[in-house]
Parts: C-alpha cells; structure tokens; sequence
C-alpha cells in the first residue's frame, strides 16, 4: 500500500490516569491544544501491547509517553542524563536535561528503569525517542544496545520515533527482524521495527496532536494504531521499512526552501522599496502564496502576530533542528546519488545561521539574520 492515513476515531476513552502537565520550553511551528482540556479517543489498548516501554523521555518523548499513560497504556520509562560524546551528538547537541522527569514520572507511579534492557524485558513494545541517529545506533546496536547479545529475548514491536537516517533505520530494522522474540502473543514470528518520526513540535507532543509518518511492515503499523492515535492526530503509512524517516526528511526539506525563498523574496523586495507589508498581500493573494508568506508563518517581525517573528524569533522549530534534518536530506541524497542543491546551500546556510549564535531561535530567522531584512513598522 502505497499511503494509508488513519485519523483519530471519534469515540472517547474514559481517562486512565489524570496526568499533572510537565512543562517543557519551546513551543512548534503547529498550534497547540491544551494537554489538559484534550480527550482521548485512540480506542481499547490492544492487550498485547499494553506494556509500552520508552526511551528517552526529553522535550518530545516526555508528553507523548505522559499521553500514552493518560491513553490507559502501562508505561515504563528510562533516559540518560549524561551527555554521549561522539561528533554527531556533540555537533547537534540539543539535550534537554530537566532531571526531574523521570522524578516526576516515579511520582506518579510509573516505573523508571535504570538501563534499556529492564525496558526490554517488562515490554510489549519498546518506542524510542532519541536525539539524533548516533543515539539511535547506540540505545539499538552499540555496544551496550539492547539488539546486543544473540539469544537475548525481544518484544515483538520497536518504534522508532527520532529523526534519523533512512539508511540507518533500514539496517536497524533488518537487525530488529533477526533478533528472538521473547513471547508469542497473537502477531508475526520475528520482532519487528517500525520507523514513525514526528512532526508537530513539543506543542503537538504534549497536545497529543503529532503527525506520525511510518515505514516498515503494514502489519505492525495497524495494530501500532492506537499507540499512535493516543500520542497524535494522524498517522501515515509511508511503506517500506525507513520510508517513515524519509518522508520526514523530505518534508522538513520542503518546508526550509520555502522558507528561504519567501524570505529571500522579502528582503529583496525591501531593498527595492517595497514594504514587506504590501509584499505580503501580494504573495497571499498570487502564485507565491504558501506557508510561511500566508496566514501560518510569515519571518517578517511585524506582519503577523502570534507567530515566532513576532516575538524576535522565540519558540518555534529550532535552527538546530533544521540544520540536523537538512544534514540528514544532504547526507540521504548522497547515498542514493541524488543531486540536491538546495538542500546542500540550505545546510550551509542554517549551519552558519547556528554558528552565530542562532541555533535556538526559530528556523524564519533567517530573514533577518541570514538575509539582514528589516523589520516592518
Ligand atoms: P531531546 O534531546 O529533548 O530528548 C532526547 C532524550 O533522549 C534526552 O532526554 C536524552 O537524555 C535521551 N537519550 C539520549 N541518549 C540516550 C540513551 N542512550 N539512552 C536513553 N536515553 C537517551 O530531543 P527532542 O526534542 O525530544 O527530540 C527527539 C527527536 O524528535 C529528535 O530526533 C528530533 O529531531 C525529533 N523531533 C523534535 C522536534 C522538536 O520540536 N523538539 C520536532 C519533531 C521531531
């Protein structure tokens, strides 16, 4: 099946824990709902994966493992608070370490495991939610990851939610489908991975409104059903095992050259003597209308409210972030000897923009800090 999206179902869960709100920084380029006024409506918990273990419950994975505890799920929950020291981690190094997490997750009565392989043993489904593909290699296939060691028992399912490679997934996942299952509970003979990046920032992880784009065995991906439909408001069968990450990647791609072209295009038009402003009802009303020059996300300070421009640049979808994702696109596109220009001078671009000192603030500064436009009156 080429693409199968599911939305939420309508019918409504009674709650099976009231969870307290974990504040977490940073907002994202989606609206948000309020965790706590949300209802759930993800359907029964399938009863063979009612045991969901999680790893790496940072900004992201600590709402969508709190939702999936609101959902009625049994969780158990591990992360590390020190810093893994390799280029890829120490380059895109955006740890949040707020230590009172697995604090506050023990306080409510949720199990916080000490390694990855505790997570292993008490788990139906393991779902990872790990900074970048180096963490992921780790946690999975690195010397103390838990795919380590040949007659280990696994859980039949692994989802994998980080951002990552496609290549990388792909071998992961072959890895993940040689490995012993450890009890046979009504699906496939072997333990399978599915790769279901997110988009929809920490206001859709903890709103419960993410958009989940999932590679791999389609078998897996429908019973993962309400898994996903607990912790976001769509999901989107990709195909293939990595199609999941290469969607997201291809998506983020799409999104930062709009991006730069709308941003471009205002900056010129300004050192041309046209205000922004005039600029704007142009594009929103011609060809150039897209996201980020229309009612979503303009980067002109200015324009819009309620947006990151409009409080110099704060919240929103990181520079760093952007920079990570294009780096994964340039990176994918070498490996299948693809030409891509723009991602390769949009890398540099949002690299250099890091470099200044820019990293945290939303991926429109380029507007102003990439193509020195002015802020409208
Ligand atoms: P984060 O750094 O806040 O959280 C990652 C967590 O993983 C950290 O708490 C860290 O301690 C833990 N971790 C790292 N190595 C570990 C290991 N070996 N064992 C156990 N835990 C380990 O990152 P995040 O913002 O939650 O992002 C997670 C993923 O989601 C990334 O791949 C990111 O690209 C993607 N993503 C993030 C956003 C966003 O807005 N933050 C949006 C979409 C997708």
């Amino acid at each position: 099946m080429a693409s199968l999206i599911l939305p939420r179902a309508r019918a409504s869960l009674p709650l099976f824990l009231l969870v307290g709100h974990l504040s977490r920084p940073i907002s994202s380029p989606s609206p948000s709902r309020s965790a706590s006024n949300r209802r759930f409506s993800s359907g029964p918990v399938p009863p063979q994966l009612k045991n969901v273990g999680f790893i790496g419950v940072g900004n992201m994975g600590s709402h969508m493992a709190n939702n999936l505890i609101k959902a009625g799920y049994t969780l158990s929950v591990h992360d590390i608070s020190i810093s893994v020291n390799n280029s890829v981690s120490s380059r895109f190094c955006f740890w949040y370490r707020d230590s009172n997490v697995l604090e506050k997750f023990s306080k409510m009565g949720i199990c916080t495991a000490k390694t990855s392989y505790e997570i292993i043993e008490s788990s139906d489904v393991v779902i990872t939610m790990l900074p970048s593909t180096s963490h992921v290699m780790d946690v999975y296939t690195g010397p103390n990851g838990f795919l380590n060691g040949q007659n280990a028992l696994r859980p039949w399912l692994f989802i994998d939610s980080s951002t990552v490679d496609p290549l990388t997934s792909r071998s992961i996942s072959a890895t993940v489908s040689k490995s012993i299952l450890k009890e046979k509970k009504g699906h496939g003979d072997h333990p399978v991975m599915l790769d279901a990046p997110v988009s929809g920032g920490v206001n859709g992880a903890e709103a419960g409104t993410l958009t989940f784009m999932v590679g791999g065995p389609e078998e897996a991906y429908l019973a993962a059903q309400p898994l996903f439909l607990s912790m976001g408001k769509v999901s989107i069968y990709c195909g293939g095992s990595g199609n999941g990450v290469a969607a997201k990647i291809c998506n983020n791609l799409a999104m930062a050259v709009s991006m730069a072209g709308v941003s471009e295009a205002y900056a010129l038009g300004q050192s041309l003597g046209i205000t922004a402003k005039t600029l704007a009802k142009i594009f929103n009303s011609s060809s150039a209308r897209c996201w980020s020059s229309s009612d979503s996300y303009n980067p002109v300070p200015g324009i819009m409210e309620g947006v990151p421009s409009s409080r110099n640049y704060e919240g929103g979808f990181s520079c760093k972030l952007m920079a990570k994702d294009l780096g994964l696109a340039s990176a994918a596109a070498q490996e299948v000897g693809f030409r891509s220009p723009l991602t390769s001078q949009l890398y540099e671009i949002y690299m250099e923009t890091c470099g200044k000192g820019h990293s945290g603030k939303d991926f429109s500064c380029i507007f102003r800090h990439h193509y020195a436009g002015k802020d409208e009156k």
